[in-house]
């Protein structure tokens, strides 16, 4: 069944404006704002998400924006990913399918796939070591198709002899 995505916006902001109530927080706009962002876009960092809230006349500061996103983690509704050293990306977490993701080392570009597989195995584990899992990270990383291509290309091409001619 598909969860709506402006229903899923609908309930996303009471989780949050419950959670703001319950640590007395103020629920400003902007906060409310960059939640709504979040839930209409994928994978992101924090600066470019500042950015592009920047370019769409926003008025949030950056430091709005870093304290915003902890508090949606701290609340369940964003999720942080450490893809590597100073590469960190987030991603809305409500109602979101469970998933894992293929990163790209050339071009960082971020792709999720879903198998089944993997929960039959996650099952398996749980059996054996009498172990509670309550989720899993799953991060392969390589060349992307597009990035692939791009080296064989230039591979291919035969290098220039510089002419001093
Ligand atoms: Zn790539
Ligand atoms: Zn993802």
């Amino acid at each position: 069944m598909t969860h709506s995505s402006a229903q899923n916006q609908q309930e996303v902001k009471q989780i949050f404006t419950d959670f703001l109530e319950k640590k007395q927080m103020r629920k400003t706009q902007e906060r409310f704002a960059i939640l709504e962002e979040i839930y209409n876009i994928e994978h992101f960092d924090a600066y470019s998400l500042y950015v592009n809230m920047k370019e769409k006349n926003y008025r949030v500061s950056r430091a709005t924006v870093y304290n915003t996103l902890e508090l949606l983690i701290e609340c369940g509704l964003v999720k942080r990913h450490h893809f590597g050293a100073n590469f960190s990306v987030y991603e809305k977490a409500y109602q979101y399918r469970q998933h894992d993701h293929l990163v790209c080392i050339e071009c960082k570009q971020i792709f999720e796939f879903c198998d089944p597989r993997l929960q039959n195995i996650q099952q398996m584990v749980e059996d054996i070591y009498k172990f509670d899992i309550a989720y899993h990270t799953l991060v392969f990383r390589g060349i992307c198709e597009a990035c692939e291509q791009k080296k064989a290309a230039s591979a291919n091409t035969t290098p220039q002899i510089p002419s001093d001619a």
